[in-house]
C-alpha cells in the first residue's frame, strides 16, 4: 500500500470511473464526486417504474478491440446485454424517410429526388474542389444543395444553435459520415434497409441502461459522492485535492473551470488554464415521455417548425426499461428550453406522447474553435509537468462518447504507470 501511487480521479462519469478501474491494481485510487450519484452524463433513474436516461439513451459500441476486450471482461455480454439494430427514422414533411437520409433518397418527392441525384452526380464529376473550411462548405460539397436544404441544414442548425460556417472541420475529425457517392446511388437502387448495413448494431443492458454499466465498474472503487472539488494546490512532488496529498490527481470536470480551482502552479500552467474561459458548450433539454407502441430506435426532427431535434426509444432498447404495458421515449432538444414550451412542442409530435419527468443539461456537447486542440495539447503538456492529467468529454474538450472515453483512459493509464 505504502509504495503505492497515490491518485485522486475528479470525476465519476465514464471516463473516471474507468481510468480508476483500470489504475486500481496498482494504484491507490480515491475518486470525488461533485453529485450525490456517480455517472456523471451517463446517469439513469427509475421514474415510476420507467428507466429514465437523463442526458440521451446512451448505448454502447466501439471500433476499437482493445476497448471491446476490457469491456466486456467486466460484463457478461449474452446474459446482461442486447445487442440490438439501429432502427431509425428521420420525420419530414409527416413522412417516415429512412436514415441516414443519403441512402434513402428514393423515398422523398419525386422532384426532390430528380434536383439530389443530378446534384449528386455533379459532385462525383466535377474536377477536383478546394477542400472545404468549414461544416457548412463540407456539406455542401458532399451531398450538394438540396439534401443540404432539406436536412443537414436545419438539422444541425437545431443541434449546434450556430452557423454552420463558424463550426471548424477539425472538430469533427474522424466523426463525419464520408459517403461514397457511387455507393450512395447504389444503396438507393438496392434499397437496403439501414439493418441491413453493418455498422448499425449497439449493445444495451438488459437492466438499468447506462447507470448499470457505471455502477459495475465502480464496483470496489473507493468514491466520494457530493464531494466537490474547488481547489487542486500544486505541491513539490503532487498535488493537495480536498485537503489530501495526492501523487497524481486526474481531473474529468469541465475544462473551463481549471483556471479558478488551481492554486500554486506557475505561470505556464495558469495562462494556459486561462485561455479557455471563453469557449461554449451546448446545452441539452429533454422530456421523458409514456407513448404509443412502435418500433423505432431513434427518430430524427429537421424541420424548423419543431423544436425538438430527436426522439430517442429508450424504451425499446430492453423490454425492462418499460413498466408493464407501457413504453417510454426522451425527446431532446438543443439549448436551454424552458418546461411548458417542451410540453406544448411534443403535442405535435407522432406518438401520443404523455410527460412523465423532464432535465436540462447545462453541458452536453462541446463546441471546438479552430485551435482548440492546439491550446489543451499546450495545457495538458504544462499540467502533467506538474502531476495534473485532463481526461474525459469536457477536461480533453474531444467529442467523445463512452469508448472514446475509455480509449482515452488506456493511453493515460499507460502514461502514469509507466
Ligand atoms: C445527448 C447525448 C447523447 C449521447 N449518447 C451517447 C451514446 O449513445 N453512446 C455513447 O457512447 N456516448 C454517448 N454520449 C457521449 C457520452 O455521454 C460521453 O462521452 C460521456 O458520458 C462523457 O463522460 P465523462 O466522464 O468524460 O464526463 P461526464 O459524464 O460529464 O462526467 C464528469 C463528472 O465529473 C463530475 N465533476 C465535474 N467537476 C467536478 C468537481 N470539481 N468535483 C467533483 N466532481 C466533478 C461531474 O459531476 C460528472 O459526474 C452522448 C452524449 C450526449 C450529450
Amino acid at each position: 500500500m505504502g509504495d503505492k501511487l497515490k491518485i485522486a480521479v475528479i470525476g465519476s462519469g465514464i471516463s473516471g470511473i474507468s481510468v480508476a478501474r483500470m489504475l486500481s491494481d496498482s494504484c491507490d485510487i480515491t475518486v470525488f464526486e461533485g453529485a450525490e450519484r456517480i455517472g456523471g452524463l451517463i446517469k439513469c433513474k427509475d421514474v415510476d417504474g420507467n428507466l429514465y436516461h437523463q442526458v440521451g439513451g446512451h448505448v454502447f459500441n466501439s471500433k476499437n478491440q482493445n476497448v471491446l476486450d476490457w469491456f466486456w471482461s467486466f460484463f457478461d455480454k449474452d446474459l446482461e446485454f442486447v445487442k440490438a439494430t439501429r432502427y431509425a427514422k428521420i420525420w419530414l414533411n409527416g413522412l417516415l424517410i429512412g436514415y441516414p437520409i443519403e441512402n434513402h433518397i428514393y423515398q422523398l418527392e419525386p422532384v426532390l429526388v430528380e434536383k439530389i441525384i443530378g446534384e449528386l452526380l455533379e459532385i462525383k464529376n466535377a474536377p477536383s474542389v478546394q477542400p472545404p473550411g468549414n461544416f457548412c462548405e463540407f456539406l455542401l460539397n458532399t451531398f450538394g444543395q438540396t439534401l443540404f436544404d432539406v436536412y443537414f441544414k436545419p438539422y444541425n442548425n437545431k443541434l449546434w444553435g450556430q452557423s454552420l460556417e463558424d463550426i471548424p472541420l477539425e472538430w469533427l475529425e474522424g466523426k463525419l459520415p464520408m459517403p461514397d457517392i457511387t455507393e450512395v446511388i447504389l444503396s438507393n437502387i438496392k434499397r437496403e434497409e439501414e439493418s441491413d448495413m453493418v455498422h448499425a448494431t449497439f449493445f444495451y443492458p438488459k437492466k438499468g441502461g447506462s447507470q448499470f454499466i457505471v455502477n459495475r465498474l465502480a464496483e470496489g472503487l473507493e468514491i466520494k459522492t457530493s464531494a466537490r472539488i474547488g481547489r487542486i494546490t500544486s505541491k513539490a512532488t503532487g498535488v493537495d485535492v480536498g485537503g489530501e496529498y495526492f501523487d497524481r490527481v486526474v481531473y474529468t470536470g469541465d475544462v473551463r473551470k481549471l483556471s479558478s480551482m488551481l492554486a500554486g502552479f506557475d505561470v505556464t500552467v495558469t495562462s494556459a488554464a486561462k485561455q479557455n474561459q471563453h469557449w461554449k458548450s451546448r446545452a441539452t433539454s429533454n422530456v421523458f415521455c409514456a407513448m404509443d407502441a412502435n418500433e423505432l430506435s431513434w427518430m430524427y426532427l429537421p424541420e424548423e417548425n419543431t423544436k425538438a431535434h430527436r426522439v430517442i426509444y429508450t424504451g425499446n432498447f430492453s423490454p425492462s426499461n418499460n413498466k408493464a404495458g407501457q413504453h417510454t421515449c426522451v425527446v431532446e432538444f438543443s439549448g436551454e428550453v424552458e418546461l411548458a414550451e417542451m410540453l406544448e412542442q411534443i403535442k405535435s409530435l407522432p406518438g401520443n406522447l404523455r410527460p412523465l419527468a423532464s432535465n436540462f443539461e447545462a453541458n452536453s456537447y462541446i463546441i471546438h474553435e479552430a485551435d482548440t486542440k492546439e491550446k489543451i495539447d499546450m495545457l495538458r503538456a504544462a499540467l502533467e509537468k506538474k502531476h495534473v492529467y485532463l481526461l474525459g468529454r469536457f477536461a480533453e474538450w474531444e467529442y467523445y462518447n463512452m469508448d472514446k472515453c475509455i480509449e482515452s483512459g488506456f493511453r493515460l493509464r499507460d502514461q502514469i504507470l509507466a
